[in-house]
Order: C-alpha cells, then structure tokens, then sequence
C-alpha cells in the first residue's frame, strides 16, 4: 500500500500515520479526522488516544477541492513541504514544525496547531491578538529580504527560482487577482448581485484602472525578487494569544515582495470592514478598529523599520551597497504593497474566492456598505501606489473610504 499515489480517506491516513511515520509509539490507538476548510487541499488530523500525541498531514490531489475546473499539479506538495523547511530556518518559531515529505502520495507531515485559531476566524469572533504586527513584519522581513539578489549569492538564487518554479498556482493568481476582477466577461466572477451595478462602473468600467492593473499583472509576471509566500492573508495565519504561525506556502514562487505585505494589509481592511459595519455597540466596535487600524499600521511600519535593519547587517551584493539605492529597492516594494493592497481588496469582494468578514454580513445593506468601503480604497491604493508609503497613509485612505460610504 501507498506505493502509488491515491486520496487517502481517514482510515486510509491511519494506516498511512502506521506504516509510513515515525511520531507515534507501536501500541497507539489512532483516530484520524479530516479537518480542512481550505480551497484546495485535504488536512488530516491523526491523534494518538492513548498519549495525547497528534499530528497533521497535509496532502494534494490533481484538482483544486472546491472545483474540478482547477487543475493544479500536486508538485505544489512539495513546494509547500520545501518552503516551510525554508521558513523554519528564516523565520523560527512563525511557521508549523515539519516532519517529513512523501512525493508518491503528495503529502506531508506537519505539527498539528489545533491550539490556535485562523486568524480571519479569531478576527470575527472579536479576539485580538496583541502580537501580530510584531511576528508578521518579522516573518515577512526575514522570509523575503534574505532571499532577495541582495542577500544571497546569486547563483544559489537562481537555483531555488528554478526549484520554485510554480506555473499552476501562478496562473490560478494571475487569472483570479490580476484579470477576472476586472473584467465582467469571465463568468468565474461572483459579485454580491445587490451591489452589481456600483462594481461594473467602478472596476469592469474603469478604463484606468484595468491599465494600472495590467501594469501590475506584468510585475507578477516578470520580477523574480524574492521567495514571497503567495497567499498570507488572514486564513493562512494561525493564531492565539501570544503566538502566530504562518501556513499554506503552496503558492510560493520568486516574485515581488509587495505582494505578501500586500495581502496581508488587504486582509486586515476587510476585517475592519466587517467591524465597523456590523459591530452595534459603539465601545466594541472603536476596540476592534482601534485594534485592526494599529495592527494595520504596525504591520507596514514595523516591517519598514525592521527591513531596514536587517538591510544593513545582511546585504552582501556590492552595488545594494551605493548610496541611495537601500532607500530606492524599499521604495518599489512599498508601491507594490499598495498595488496589490488594491487587487487583493478587489478580488477578494468580487471574484470567486471571497472571504467570510464580508460574505457572513447577513444584512444586504451593510454587506454592500463594507464592500463599497474595500472597493472605494482599493482603487486609490492602486492608483496612488506612487505615493503611498506609510500605516498613517493607509488608515487616511480608510478613513475616506468609510466616510463615502457611512454606516447605515
Ligand atoms: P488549503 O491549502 O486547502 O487552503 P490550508 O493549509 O489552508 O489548506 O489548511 C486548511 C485548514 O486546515 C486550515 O484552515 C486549518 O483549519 C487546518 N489546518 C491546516 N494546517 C493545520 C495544522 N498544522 N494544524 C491544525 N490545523 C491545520
Ligand atoms: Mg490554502
């Protein structure tokens, strides 16, 4: 058995936890669960009833879980497997424990982390999770300056942007975030049908913004900078009180930086979203902005402040070295974060991958209130990406936002 690759059910993962893993001791008595709420894969649980000891297994089939149209080769297994062993070097501590790889059945193995909750989740429930923009700017930093042309030897770089060549989840990316959400003739598009018509004048329409959106799709395309994770938003990062770990790689490959911290901003928005659209109570809902807007701010300024830093004591490339040029690299990352802040924003609220801070809005009125918000900023994100370049400007943007569209 498991000579050959096949989707494993949960008695076959016990079998699997038996024959193939060295965690559990011989006389476990195991029970397994398929735990995944995911888009693309299958995660089971394995634990031990009489030790207590668990863990999960992560594995791929050839198309995506929600959808048969999606075609996604299970080598993103391995991607996943080898870019969490990459982030347990760069950034201790930030990502699950990995216990080991199996290329015939597309799985791994991984500590399990049912202690913490999905950020996104943690979010609606009104937790907070005072630690976050501290460990994200760290993850974010080391995860993608020591793996920029500045850092590492260029001939081992190109290596790792051979090794992480990733064609499939790029083109599920190029296509979800960079074209359909801006195009109404894709009939992959799932806007909110009360809200339609605001979303065909203001991105199917918008002669403008489809440009700067192009331009954007050609930097994804073309700027192998670093080893960026791909999909940090708020349901790829597990979190308790004082603890973050960062998940699902499976869509890592070399490109720009801006795209992680992006998302990640992105994210943070539309939660803001669904608090100062849903919250009744004013105290509550001024401490989970007050909350989401310093995390927002944190996230972006702490990264800035770190990246810095950590500049200075790791880059080896002669020519990073030049006056001036420190100040210039950052520069393009920061306009790239406010772009893709933008598309995230956008695609997101309107193609088909949404997220539960706008789609759990029961009240038409107000669902349609939060997405005009994320709409309204991200279109200035993307077209003033030139400028914007600090926390303090995205929350003035947000603010904006939410003043053209009151809560009702
Ligand atoms: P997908 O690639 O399908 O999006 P994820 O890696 O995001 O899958 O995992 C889907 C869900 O499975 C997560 O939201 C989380 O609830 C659960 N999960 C994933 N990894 C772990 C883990 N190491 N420990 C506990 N639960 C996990
Ligand atoms: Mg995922």
């Amino acid at each position: 058995m498991f000579e050959t690759y096949f989707l494993m059910k949960t008695n076959d993962v016990i079998e699997y936890a038996k024959q193939k893993i060295d965690f559990f001791e011989n006389d476990a008595d195991l029970e397994c669960i398929e735990i995944g709420d995911g888009n693309l894969n299958y995660i089971f649980k394995v634990l031990d009833r009489k030790s207590g000891k668990s863990i999960v297994i992560k594995q791929s089939s050839e198309t995506a879980r929600i959808s048969d149209q999606f075609k996604v080769s299970p080598d993103r297994n391995r991607i996943e497997y080898e870019i969490l062993k990459i982030e347990n070097d760069l950034a201790p501590g930030l990502v699950p424990k990995i216990y080991g790889y199996d290329p015939v059945m597309n799985c791994f193995v991984m500590e399990d982390l049912s202690d913490h909750v999905i950020m996104r989740k943690g979010l609606l429930e009104r937790n907070i999770y005072p630690d976050f923009a501290e460990d994200i700017s760290t993850f974010m930093v080391n995860t993608l300056l020591l793996t920029t042309d500045a850092v590492m030897d260029h001939k081992q770089k190109k290596m790792l942007v051979k090794n992480f060549i990733n064609p499939d989840c790029c083109e599920i990316t190029e296509n979800l975030v960079y074209t359909e959400p801006f195009n109404d003739i894709f009939n992959r598009n799932d806007p909110f049908l009360p809200n339609l018509d605001f979303i065909r004048k203001e991105l199917y329409e918008d002669e403008m913004l489809r440009l700067e959106t192009a331009k954007m799709k050609f930097d994804f395309f073309q700027n192998a900078q670093c080893l960026i994770h791909g999909d940090l938003h708020t349901g790829s990062i597990f979190v308790k009180e004082h603890s973050t770990k960062i998940i699902d790689p499976e869509f890592a490959y070399f490109g720009p930086a801006g795209y992680d911290v992006g998302n990640v901003i992105a994210n943070l928005v539309f939660a803001w979203a669904n608090a100062d659209t849903v919250i009744e109570d004013t105290d509550e809902r001024t401490r989970m902005t007050n909350y989401l807007e310093s995390m927002m701010q944190q996230s972006l300024d702490l990264f800035i402040k770190k990246w810095k830093a950590l500049w200075e004591s790791s880059v080896t490339e002669t020519v990073a070295k030049y006056t001036g040029f420190k100040e210039w690299y950052l520069d393009g990352i920061l306009r790239d974060t406010a772009g893709v802040t933008g598309l995230e924003l956008c695609r997101r609220t309107v193609g088909i991958a949404h997220v539960k801070d706008l789609t759990s809005i029961e009240d038409p009125v107000k669902r349609i209130r939060a997405e005009r918000v994320c709409l309204s900023m991200a279109k200035r994100c993307i077209f003033e990406r030139e400028r914007i370049r600090t926390g303090e400007d995205y929350l003035e943007l947000l603010d904006w936002a939410a003043r053209r569209h009151p809560r009702s």
